[in-house]
């Protein structure tokens, strides 16, 4: 029965393959022999995914998005090219290899070959795809739960490989456990730190806020390139004023908020310490007023190719004034929110219950006092920072102390 399910799935699986190449006008598998790698021909070895990729590589400006309840700058700059290798003649014998025991339904072999091939160019989303379907007609479930996951966060929504990736973890859902990753990619680029350098370290600001001139929306993306040289000065953060509508215990909420992602941690995806020293911090969280527009959290991804560059996060009080008694509740939320962004989640997930839901919710008193006592980042939001870890990025961000 289950063997019968999982042709069922070949075959589907096969026509949607059938219909994108059709859709990219190239020659279909029938006209000439099937096994002749059509399914990388495009762009010379390069996905559909790939193609966006390959554009340009210049600083990706100051894109503010709009949040949930927070909203984020960047202000980031792609240090290197590290997309993946042309398809060198090995490579292109193994996919050929691996695609002829794909159509004999070799799965468990094509599943091996596709995973040599993935080392060689990670970001192929077909050679991610296919890596996951063999996987998953093998039986191995993680396998292909994790190559999916990477389909999907290296492709835009509208790729037609994210399309595929979602529908076969739709499709079936049991064995996946409805997960439901988002794509983090923006301008064509994926960006995380390293996290070969040791953890990241994190400092909250107990209600202070930044010099005037660079208070919520006066804090401008390129005004950050100033902030690090001003972090440095002897004095800096001594003479910091304290904004209003602060409450004591927001810091700890803050640290409560960023906590959210300590069971990410723990699965060794990325790690991060909290420290109470602010020169030695690589993500900074300052207070404002008001952030700017209807945003009430951003965070500001460290430039690269400066000197001691650090991530730094505003958080809005006068909008947390406004909330009252679910205050606390909607802080935590904002904060995993924005420690989500800090880690590298460029984009907001499409699913509401998801920390890095980019819509707003109406929710009940209910389900408040319900959110306020689990972690908000759920299995979504997991396996979509687990599967930019495992990819090589266009921007990769080191570490204060790893310089
Ligand atoms: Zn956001």
């Amino acid at each position: 029965m289950i063997l019968e399910t999982v042709r069922l799935r070949n075959c589907l699986v096969l026509l949607s393959l059938t219909w994108l190449w059709s859709n990219a006008l190239l020659p279909l598998p029938t006209s000439k022999p099937l096994l002749c790698g059509v399914p990388f021909s495009l762009a010379g070895g390069a996905s559909l995914s790939d193609i966006a990729l390959s554009k340009g590589d210049g600083f990706s400006g100051a894109a503010l998005a709009k949040g949930r309840v927070a909203s984020r700058g960047k202000s980031a700059k792609r240090m290197g090219n590290t997309v993946g290798d042309a398809a060198s003649p090995d490579l292109a014998t193994m996919q050929k290899q691996a695609l002829q025991c794909y159509m004999q339904r070799n799965y468990v072999e094509a599943a091996k070959l596709f995973a040599e091939c993935v080392k060689k160019k990670p970001r192929d989303a077909s050679l991610q795809y296919y890596l996951g379907t063999a996987a998953l007609y093998a039986d191995d479930i993680d396998t292909a739960e994790h190559a999916l996951c990477r389909v999907v966060v290296m492709t835009s929504p509208e790729s037609d490989w994210n399309k595929l990736a979602l529908k076969t973890l739709t499709d079936w859902k049991r064995q996946f456990h409805s997960i439901k990753p988002y794509s983090q990619l923006e301008n064509g680029e994926l960006m995380r730190w390293d996290k070969s350098k040791g953890p990241i370290k994190v400092w909250i600001a107990d209600g202070l806020q930044l010099p005037p001139g660079y208070v919520g929306p006066e804090l401008t993306v390129e005004k950050c390139r100033t902030l690090y040289s001003l972090f440095d000065k002897p004095g800096f953060f001594e003479h910091l004023s304290r904004v209003e509508h602060y409450v004591p215990t927001y810091a700890d909420i803050v640290r409560a908020g960023i906590n959210d992602w300590a069971w990410v941690a723990a699965e060794g995806i990325i790690k991060y310490e909290f420290v109470d020293d602010p020169r030695k911090a690589d993500v900074l969280y300052f207070w404002c007023p008001q952030s700017g527009a209807d945003s009430v959290g951003r965070t500001y991804y460290p430039w690269t190719g400066v000197s001691r560059p650090r991530a730094i996060v505003h958080v809005e009080t006068d909008y947390l004034r406004k909330w009252g008694a679910r205050a606390p509740s909607e802080l935590r939320q904002t904060s995993a929110h924005e420690f989500g962004h800090v880690l590298g989640l460029q984009q907001h997930s499409p699913a509401l219950d998801d920390v890095m839901a980019g819509k707003g919710k109406t929710i009940s008193w209910r389900e408040c006092a319900q959110y306020s006592a689990a972690s908000p980042v759920n299995r979504n939001d997991f396996v979509t920072l687990r599967a930019l870890y495992e990819l090589p990025p266009d921007v990769l961000f080191e570490t204060l102390g790893s310089k």
